[in-house]
């Protein structure tokens, strides 16, 4: 059994996350339960500014708040110093609420609508990452016409293609996202940006995928994001500040991930950039990444009450947990594996494999394919681990399934972040028409 930070067995054989037992936090809360280890969310931002802080480097370690966006968290980023990636007015609107430092938001997407920039210009966020063309010209009237000058950086692709799931790389040249350095569209749209008068040019972004456990692929990155500065440089006189190389950076789910400790991606990435910058004698810049999915996917555990099982003899055994798919559709999504244990007999022997299946209407909801456990009852909590990201966020009310509510635990408290939706919330954006109210139809 592999625990992730404060996560351990208490002495009544029960699962204890920060200090918490989670039969207790099962009765307080109820069932399924997404609990947030809040020691080791800081921990992993630490990890991130320690190692940056070590190089000498200028950087900013954007959190990027798409993995688990929600207030509580943003004050967490925020008071561990990091910046905050969104893509979506949602997403703004949550940092905003917040009370997020707008200075340090940074603006993604790859079709960012006019409503949405117009919300971004307004809040006098710190940056735009422009993907296209389109967005280039658009950004650029619209700051015209609230008479602003805004940060901006190019998201480019490199054409580097991180080790990883195809539906989640996004390095490669056939890419919806960013202008290509190979085609030459990359250096076309800073020719144009160099004509926009409300455009501020910081420098390059780059993302080369997800769920990454090797450095190769940065230093790739960092090689071909330099040679593309120094031509820059070297065509339009004009010098980068800043280079991003967005997030990707991987966490263990399951035995035989092995991602590296946090600040060996970044000491390979600032060392990469030293080394480069240095031999085209280019001044070095500040650094930023955006890391999402390791900084609170680990953290992360959903809490499940098991209900019914099927046993088909030869054939295997499911069990079924009170969410699934609604909660954690990466499974079903992208074959995502993940590791269980039984939280309420977390020291009992290993006696059955079983497969454990959500509630919903689909035979694709199977949280969790051949798992050991101890003979599991009806009324068992079930703890899933390593769901903290892009699982609340990739949550869904498919069946009309009520999304769960989010505790953070730290130091024997727990506080809850988000409610559990309603019966209630689940109509509360319903209309019946008139036409089709009873009233009408009697007539
Ligand atoms: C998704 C994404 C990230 C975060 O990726 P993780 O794998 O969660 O670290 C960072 N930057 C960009 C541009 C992204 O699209």
């Amino acid at each position: 059994m592999y625990l992730h930070g404060t996560s351990k067995i208490n002495d009544k054989g029960h699962l204890e996350i920060g200090g918490c037992d989670v039969t207790d936090l099962a009765q307080q809360f109820g069932t399924p339960l997404y609990i947030v280890d809040e020691e080791l969310v800081r921990q992993r931002a630490r990890e991130y500014v320690e190692a940056f802080k070590a190089s000498g480097f200028k950087f900013q370690v954007a959190y990027a708040s798409k993995a688990f966006s929600v207030m509580a968290m943003c004050a967490i980023a925020e008071q561990e110093g990091l910046s905050l990636d969104v893509v979506s007015d949602g997403e703004l609107h949550t940092a905003l609420q917040a009370g997020f430092p707008v200075q340090r938001i940074h603006f993604h997407g790859n079709n960012k609508t006019p409503d949405e920039i117009n919300m971004a210009l307004d809040a006098n966020i710190g940056c735009f990452v422009v993907d296209n063309f389109h967005e280039l010209a658009l950004l650029n009237a619209l700051a015209g016409e609230k008479g602003k000058k805004v940060n901006i950086l190019f998201r480019i692709t490199p054409g580097v293609e991180a080790h990883t799931h195809d539906y989640i790389s996004t390095g490669q040249q056939d890419s919806k996202f960013g202008f290509d350095l190979g085609n030459g569209s990359a250096k076309a749209a800073i020719g144009q940006a160099l004509e926009l008068p409300n455009l501020e040019i910081l420098g390059l972004h780059s993302h080369i995928g997800s769920q990454i456990f090797e450095v190769e692929g940065f230093r790739m990155a960092v090689d071909k994001v330099a040679d593309f500065a120094v031509s820059i440089r070297e065509e339009f006189g004009l010098t980068f500040k800043v280079i991003n190389l967005g997030g990707g950076f991987g966490i263990r789910y399951v035995e035989g991930d092995t991602p590296l400790p946090l600040g060996e991606y970044v000491a390979a990435i600032t060392n990469a950039i030293k080394v480069k910058f240095n031999q085209a004698d280019f001044p070095l810049p500040e650094i930023w990444v955006e890391p999402g999915r390791s900084m609170v996917g680990d953290a992360g555990t959903t809490l499940y009450t098991i209900g019914t099982s099927k046993d088909i003899p030869g054939v295997r055994k499911y069990v079924a947990v009170d969410g699934g798919m609604t909660d954690n559709p990466r499974p079903a999504l992208y074959q995502s594996r993940y590791e269980a244990i039984l939280a309420n007999r977390a020291n009992e022997a290993i006696e059955e494999t079983v497969s454990i299946a959500g509630k919903c209407c689909e035979s694709g909801d199977m949280l969790i394919w051949d798992l050991e456990l101890p003979k599991s009852e009806s009324g068992d909590l079930l703890a899933v681990f390593c769901t903290g990201a892009y699982n609340y966020a990739m949550a869904s009310n498919y069946n009309r399934i009520r999304r769960p509510a989010v505790v953070f635990v730290k130091d024997g408290q727990a506080d809850l972040v988000v409610k559990r939706e309603s019966l209630h919330d689940i109509v509360v954006n319903d209309v019946i028409p008139a036409r089709l109210q009873k009233s009408a139809l009697a007539n």
